[in-house]
C-alpha cells in the first residue's frame, strides 16, 4: 500500500535524486519505504523559487486560495483511509487514532477554505488632531512573504496543516521540512498540492539533513519561521533566525487539577485524565503528565485511573482493537523508563507499568514523584502520568505553575470563581475547565508561554502571522 519510494518537491514538483532516507515501521522496526533527500542545491531552488512566488501569490485572488483549499479537502477526504493507514505506519499510531488525525487535518483545511474569504482590516479615524481633519485610515493585511515550516514527529499531518494552510489562506508560498522520521504524510500533502494551479514556487516541501537545512531558518529571503519541536531546537533555531518574525510551538508538561468538587463523577473526570495522558502514548505535547487532585478523593481517583491504564491494549498499531501502540522509537522509550527508575531512586511509587518491550513503554502511573525530577520537570513525551494529592487551591495553582513550561492546563471544578482564579493566574496560552488540557480543536488560538514558546497556531491565528498590516491614508480635499 505505501509506494517504494516518495519524491520531495521543489517548485510543485516532485523530484527523483539518487539518494533517500529509509523509513521505518515504527512497530515492526524495519524500513518499509524511502522518501528522496534534498541536498543543499535544492534547498536554494526551493527558497529562490518561494521568492519569485510572492508577487504571483500575493495577488492570487482570495476564490483561487479558497478552491486549493477547497481541492485539498476533497481530496483528503478521499484518500482518508491511505492517510490513516500512513500515520499509523510511520509515527506508529493506533489506527483510530491516526483517524481521527485525518479528521483533524480536513477540519484544519476547512477552516482555511473559510478563512481565505475573508475581509478584515478597520476604517481608522484619523481626526484626532486638527491637523488630520479630512484624512481618513483604512487597513487590511497583506502576506509577509516566504516562509519557512518546521514540523515534528507527533502529528506528521494535521500539524503540518496548521502551517501549510494558513500559508495558502494567507498568500505567502512557503518551504516546508517534514521530520524526517515521519516524512511519508507530507509528501502525499504535497502531491495533492501539485495537482492544484498554485503559481510556480508556491510550495517546496524538502527534507534536507541538519548539514543543509541552515538556509531555511537564516535566509534573510524568508520572512516568517514557523516551527514545531522540542524545545532546545525551537530557542536554538530562533536565535539564527535574524531579522524574520519567528513562531515557536514547543513542549510541555501539561497539568490537570481535579479539585474538591471536580463537577463531573469521578469516573467521567478519570476517563478524561486517563484518554489525556495515554492518547499517542503520551506523546503530544498537551499529554496530562501531572495531575493534581484534592486530598478528598485522592485514593479513590487513584484507583480509578490505575484501573484504566490497565485495561489499555498494547501492540500494533494496525490492530483495531490497539488502544496503546509504541513511541517514537526505542531510544525514546528507553529515555522514558531511565526517568521512571531514576524517579523511584528518589522516592517515587510506580502503581502500575512501567515495563518496557523495545519501543512500547506501558502506561504508566506513579506518584510522590519530587518536583525536581526529569519526570515531573522535564516533558516526559511518553504514556506516563504522575498523581499528586493537595488539599490548598493556592497551592495546587502554585504546583501548576511551577517550572519552565505553559502551554495548556486542565481543571475540574464545579467552583466558578476558582475557573476565574485559574483563568487569572495560570500562566499557560489556555485554561480548560470541566476536561483536561489536552483537549484542542483547530480553530482555537493554541500555543504557549515560558519555555512552551512564542505566538499563536489555530487557523485564524497563524494567518493574522502570517500577514501584516498595510495602512492606507487619504485624504479629502
Ligand atoms: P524535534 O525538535 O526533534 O524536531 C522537530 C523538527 O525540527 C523536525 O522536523 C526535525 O527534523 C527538525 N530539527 C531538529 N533539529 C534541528 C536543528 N538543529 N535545526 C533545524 N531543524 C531541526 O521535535 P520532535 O521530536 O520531532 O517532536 C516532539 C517535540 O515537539 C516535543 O517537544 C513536543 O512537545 C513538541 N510539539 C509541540 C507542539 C505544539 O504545538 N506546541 C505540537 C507537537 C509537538
Amino acid at each position: 500500500m505505501l509506494a517504494e519510494r516518495y519524491p520531495y518537491y521543489v517548485a510543485n514538483r516532485p523530484r527523483w535524486p539518487n539518494t533517500d532516507l529509509p523509513v521505518v515501521d515504527k512497530y515492526s522496526g524495519e524500513v518499509v519505504t524511502r522518501v528522496a533527500l534534498s541536498d543543499a542545491a535544492a534547498v536554494e531552488e526551493a527558497i529562490a523559487a518561494a521568492v519569485r512566488a510572492a508577487g504571483p501569490m500575493r495577488r492570487l485572488p482570495a476564490h483561487a486560495r479558497q478552491a486549493v483549499l477547497e481541492h485539498c479537502v476533497r481530496r483528503f477526504q478521499e484518500r482518508a483511509e491511505e492517510l490513516a493507514l500512513v500515520l499509523c505506519i510511520e509515527a506508529g499510531k493506533p489506527l483510530r487514532d491516526a483517524r481521527g488525525e485525518v479528521t483533524r487535518l480536513i477540519e484544519t483545511f476547512k477552516a482555511a477554505a473559510e478563512e481565505a474569504v475573508r475581509g478584515g482590516g478597520e476604517v481608522l479615524n484619523l481626526e484626532v488632531s486638527a491637523r488630520a481633519e479630512g484624512y481618513r485610515g483604512f487597513t487590511r493585511r497583506v502576506p509577509v512573504g516566504p516562509v519557512s515550516l518546521i514540523t515534528p514527529f507527533n502529528f506528521p499531518l494535521n500539524l503540518v496543516a496548521h502551517k501549510v494552510a494558513p500559508a495558502i489562506a494567507a498568500g505567502c508560498p512557503f518551504i516546508l521540512k517534514p521530520s524526517d522520521r515521519t516524512p511519508v504524510s507530507a509528501m502525499i500533502l504535497a502531491e495533492v498540492l501539485a495537482e492544484t494551479n498554485l503559481p510556480e514556487g508556491a510550495f517546496s516541501v524538502v527534507t534536507p539533513t541538519l548539514k543543509d537545512i541552515g538556509p531555511l531558518i537564516e535566509d534573510e529571503r524568508l520572512k516568517l519561521l514557523s516551527f514545531t519541536g522540542s524545545e532546545k531546537v525551537g530557542w536554538d533555531l530562533k536565535a539564527r533566525a535574524g531579522r524574520k518574525k519567528v513562531v515557536l510551538e514547543l513542549g510541555g508538561n501539561a497539568a490537570c487539577v481535579v479539585d474538591r468538587e471536580p463537577g463531573a463523577p469521578l469516573e467521567v473526570v478519570a476517563d478524561r485524565v486517563a484518554l489525556g495522558a495515554f492518547f499517542q502514548s503520551g506523546q503530544s505535547c498537551i499529554s496530562v503528565q501531572r495531575v493534581l487532585v484534592h486530598a478528598s478523593h485522592y485514593e479513590a481517583f487513584k484507583a480509578l485511573i490505575v484501573e484504566r491504564a490497565r485495561a489499555l491494549r498494547s501492540g500494533n498499531p494496525r490492530d483495531e482493537a490497539t488502544t496503546l501502540g509504541p513511541m517514537i522509537d526505542e531510544p525514546a522509550a528507553k529515555r522514558l523508563e531511565g526517568w521512571i527508575q531514576d524517579a523511584v531512586g528518589r522516592g517515587a511509587r510506580v502503581l502500575t507499568g512501567g515495563g518496557r518491550k523495545g519501543a512500547l513503554l506501558e502506561a504508566t502511573v506513579l506518584e510522590g514523584v519530587p518536583e525536581d525530577a526529569p519526570l515531573s520537570a522535564e516533558e516526559a513525551f511518553g504514556p506516563v502520568v504522575l498523581l499528586q494529592p493537595f488539599t490548598s487551591f493556592t497551592e495546587a495553582m502554585a504546583q501548576v505553575n511551577a517550572g519552565r513550561y505553559g502551554l495548556q492546563a486542565g481543571l475540574f471544578t464545579n467552583d466558578l470563581s476558582r475557573a476565574m482564579h485559574a483563568w487569572d493566574e495560570l500562566e499557560v496560552g489556555g485554561v480548560v475547565v470541566g476536561d483536561v488540557p489536552s483537549f484542542r480543536v483547530d480553530t482555537m488560538p493554541y500555543g504557549g508561554v515560558k519555555g512552551s514558546g512564542l505566538g499563536r497556531e489555530g487557523v485564524k491565528y497563524a494567518i493574522e502571522d502570517m500577514t501584516e498590516l498595510r495602512l492606507l491614508v487619504l485624504r479629502q480635499r
